[in-house]
Parts: structure tokens; sequence; C-alpha cells
């Protein structure tokens, strides 16, 4: 969440207003009080677009602050329930920047992005005015250095009074990723302020979690990831699940497999709803606890079984899958591609099973294509 984000900014030097955590009204009036007004009062919650929800409210006095603080809590944003509130020394704004870096694998090296169009979602951004995000890629073996920086910064074209302010800390928000060991490490917004300052007033930090044995301050981070209903009912069955906003649940054995299948169906026009890699096996006992979590995702308007046969037999899957049908009926219709290791017996074993809710595709490519089809279909019906 934004607070612990910005304790592991505040570990790094990177600048931040002054701020506390509350869960009562009462809490978030004394914090107001100690930090000073105007304040901003947050919403902490595991997800983004807080401000638009209704979860970021600007208050100039006590009375105000217990207001807000009392709407905010219990709100809910994203299926997010709101328990915790961040509390800090509000900014006055001149502009809003985005600022970030993760890990680009197939480069090799580290990704920084800067945008003077911060503040709002940056997926939006980049899908509206790709040239308004500057990007540099960082050799892990000689760093971010001052130069860079700078040739970073002016191609970003941000505002000239925000120049030295935004090297400064993008430099410092570089060492926070490296030696923090962040996978992502965000600013947005990133502001400059009328007194020409330049700090964070978000932050959104994703930690790498093999690296948390030279951490041991994440252990204060333990236990406050709050799963929604659907992770957890993952979680419970051991399954892999993310959760997503889109409309096509889908179910893959092995993660990598998974992946490709959000990229996939992506690719060819659709929204996935989840990311749910079942693991090596495929019995009927996981085919249907899979089904299950997916149904209980109103979203959902189809489901694309992936599933490439390995150790996994095609005739086990296939058997599984009949299987967990004949228990199980899920009210979204099925697209089935089935492939790898004896995936002909596999298909000849679904065959009497396939209607018009229950299809098989022979490539992935054409089953991703029916599920969004299917998806559209559904989705336009309901
Ligand atoms: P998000 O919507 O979940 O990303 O929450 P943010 O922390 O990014 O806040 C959303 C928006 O609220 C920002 O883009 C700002 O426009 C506004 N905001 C947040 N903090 C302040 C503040 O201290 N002063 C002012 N004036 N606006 C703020
Ligand atoms: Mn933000």
């Amino acid at each position: 969440m934004e607070y612990q984000g910005k304790q592991v900014f505040a570990r790094y030097g990177i600048e931040i207003s002054p701020g506390d955590v509350a869960t009562s009204a009462d809490e978030a009036v004394a914090v107001a009080g100690r930090v000073g007004y105007p304040v901003v009062v947050k919403a902490q919650v595991h997800t983004g677009g807080r401000g638009k929800a209704g979860g970021v409210k600007l208050a100039a006095d006590a009375e105000e602050a217990r207001l807000h603080a009392a709407n905010i809590l219990g709100l809910d944003i994203k299926g997010h329930v709101v328990k915790v509130l961040w509390v800090e020394h509000a900014s006055d704004i001149t502009e809003e920047y985005y600022a970030s870096f993760t890990l680009d694998r197939s480069a090799k090296k580290h990704l920084g992005m800067l945008s003077a169009s911060g503040g709002v979602e940056i997926e939006s951004v980049a899908a509206t005015d790709p040239d308004a995000i500057a990007r540099v890629w960082v050799d892990p073996t000689i760093g971010l250095t001052p130069d860079m920086a700078r040739t970073w910064v002016s191609a970003a074209r941000l505002n000239p009074a925000a120049t030295e302010g935004a090297v400064q800390i993008l430099q410092t928000l570089y060492r926070c990723y490296v030696d923090g060991d962040c996978d992502l490490a965000e600013i947005n917004p990133l502001i400059l302020t009328p007194g020409g300052e330049v700090k964070a007033l978000d932050a959104k930090v994703s930690l790498d979690v093999s690296a948390s044995f030279r951490h041991p301050e994440w252990d204060a981070f333990a236990g406050t990831e709050d799963f929604d209903e659907r992770e957890r009912l993952a979680r419970d069955k051991a399954l892999q699940y993310v959760g997503l906003d889109g409309t096509v649940g889908i179910i893959a054995n092995g993660a990598g497999l998974a992946m490709s299948t959000v990229d996939v169906v992506s690719q060819v026009g659709g929204t996935p709803a989840n990311f749910l890699d079942i693991g090596g096996g495929a019995s009927a006992e996981v085919m249907a606890a899979a089904l299950e979590v997916i149904e209980s995702d109103e979203k959902v308007q189809a489901i694309f079984i992936n599933i490439f046969g390995g150790i996994t037999r095609g005739e086990e899957v296939a058997n599984g899958i009949v299987q967990a049908l004949s228990r199980f009926t899920p009210s979204s219709p099925i697209v089935i591609r089935l492939d790898g290791t004896n995936a002909e017996e596999g298909r000849r074993i679904l065959e009497p099973h396939l209607s018009d809710r229950v299809v098989s595709r022979p490539t992935m490519l054409e089953a991703a294509r029916t599920a969004v089809t299917l998806a559209g279909v559904a989705g336009s019906s309901a």
C-alpha cells in the first residue's frame, strides 16, 4: 500500500510529505493536527485509482478531516474495503509527473519511465500518447549516471523549474529500486510545487521476495496484503491466481503458459479476467476447483482452458475436465485447447462432451479468438 511504499521511499531518502497512518476518524484528526493543515486524507488499499473513486480528499481543518476520514473508512474501492488511512500535510501542485523503474527482462536492463503527463493512469498515457513517456534503459553494472538522468529528464520535457529536482529524485529512486530490491518503484504523481520542490505524492513499490533474506525491515509488511475473495479461494485450493479486470477467465498449466495465454487473449482483442495456473497436474479435483474460482467472478463471460500436456498426459487432462464438468456446470461457455503429450487421445475423450457451451479448438490462437468472441456475445446479451 501507499504508506508502506512511502516507508521504503523514506528509507532511501526520497522526499515525501510528513504524514502517518490512522484507522479511525479520531486518529486521522490527531495525525492531521501533528502534520499541520491543510491535509490530504487517503484510503490505503492495494489498488490504484483511489483519487477517482473518492478515496483521496483534501481537508482544511479538523472538521473536514474528520468528515473525510469517516467517509473514506469502509469505502469499497474496486472490491477493496478501506480499513487504513494515510494522512499527510497537503502539497500545492504546479504540475504532476509520472516516474518509475522496472526490470526490462528482454533488454536485460532496468527501464526507467518518465512522463510530464502524470497523475492519471500511465496505461492510458501509453495508449493515447506513447511519445509522452521518456524511457531510459539502465545497464545495472553502470547504474543511472547524472548525465543519463539529465538527458532523460530533458527528453521528458518537464517544466524547466523541475529539472534539477527531478534529476536528483530520479537518481534517488533508482538507488531505492536497486538497493531496496524492488521489482517496481513508481511515483505517480511526482510533483513540482510552486516553490520549485520536486517530491513524491504517491508511492507504489513491489518487492522482490527472493531478496527478503537481506531485508529484515520487510517483516513489518507481512500479513498486510489483502487478498480479494477469489484470491483467497484460490490460495485455499493451492492454485496460483491473479485477478484482472476483464471478461475471459483463463485456466492454464504452468505460469509461463498462463502468462502467454493472457497475452494472446489481449492480442486478439479480449480482456483477461484472471491468470490462473493450475500447476503440473490437471486432475478432476484441480480442474473443478479452478472452474469454481473462476465462476465466483461475475465479470467472467467465457472460460478458456489452455493445457499443454507434458508429464500430465492429454487423456488425464481430458478426463479431469470431463469429470469436473460432470460435477460442476459453469454458467459461462468454455473453450478448450489441448496440446502436447497424447493430445489426440485427449481430444477424442472430450469429443462426446462438446456442445455449443463447451468447444474445443486445436490451436491457442483459434481458441483465444473463440473465447473472446463468446465473451463478447455473452457480455452483450447480459
Ligand atoms: P491514486 O488515485 O490512487 O493514484 O492516488 P494518488 O495518491 O496518486 O492521489 C490522486 C490525486 O490526488 C493526485 O494525482 C493529486 O492530484 C491529488 N492529490 C494527492 N495528494 C495531494 C496533495 O497533497 N495536494 C493536492 N492538491 N492534491 C493531492
Ligand atoms: Mn497515484
